[in-house]
């Protein structure tokens, strides 16, 4: 049995913590009778317990909430990469591809850039910075921008390996990474062969947004 209290005439009565909707527990019958409208009475002990619920649940909605912020994927360093490759679409006048962004764990970062399904994923590096990123998006949007010419050989066959790794990073690719980072953030890359353009792009990148990165990071980055 619990407390219910009158707000009115401050009367108490006990009765069940979940009475009937119709017990005359829940209403003061005196100041009923006076004001000639229903007074309920209220349960100090169930308010509480009500009241600790609502903080709790909503203490919870906000750890979910910053959880959520926080593990966002594609903000890194407060860069929005969906904003950035958004951005970068629209200097080229190309079409915005799909972009799906996760974290990597243990290794290194990997991208993969889909021709046909205009998509591109990446996985981040787990220490990288908003370069690494940034050089990981600009690899894989020089593959769509460069179109799918790299995928077969002449004769049609699909390549495979270390030759279909040269051609598919081949001079379509080179020049389209140039023109990215030209346009996307005035920094000249060069596009002949013996320039890893990765590397040199993100080492321009660090020094523009004066981020000290390493050439760990580009070993372990893969750029
Ligand atoms: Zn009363
Ligand atoms: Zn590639």
């Amino acid at each position: 049995m619990i407390k219910w209290v009158c707000l009115k005439c401050n009367s108490t009565k006990l009765g069940p913590s979940r009475p009937r909707k119709d017990d005359t527990v829940r209403y003061c019958l005196g100041c009923s009778e006076k004001s000639g409208r229903l007074v309920e009475r209220m349960a100090p002990t169930l308010e509480k317990k009500r009241m600790r619920a609502a903080e709790k649940g909503a203490a919870l909605r906000s750890v979910r909430r910053t959880r959520a912020v926080r593990a966002d994927p594609s903000v890194i360093d407060g860069l929005d990469l969906p904003l950035e490759l958004q951005r970068l679409c629209a200097a080229l006048n190309f079409h915005v591809p799909a972009l799906k962004v996760r974290r990597g764990r243990k290794s290194g970062g990997s991208g993969h850039a889909y021709y046909r399904a205009h998509r591109i994923v990446m996985t981040l590096l787990p220490k990288g910075n908003k370069a690494s990123a940034t050089c990981l998006l600009v690899h894989e949007l020089a593959h769509l921008y460069a179109g799918p010419r790299w995928a077969s050989s002449l004769d049609g066959r699909l390549l495979v390996g270390e030759r279909a790794r040269q051609i598919h990073h081949g001079a379509d690719w080179r020049r389209a990474y140039a023109r990215i980072a030209l346009v996307g953030y005035k920094l000249e890359v060069p596009t002949a062969e013996r320039y890893q353009q990765g590397k040199y792009f993100y080492k321009e990148l660090c020094a523009k947004w004066r981020l000290t990165g390493s050439d760990e990071d580009i070993r372990a980055g893969a750029l």
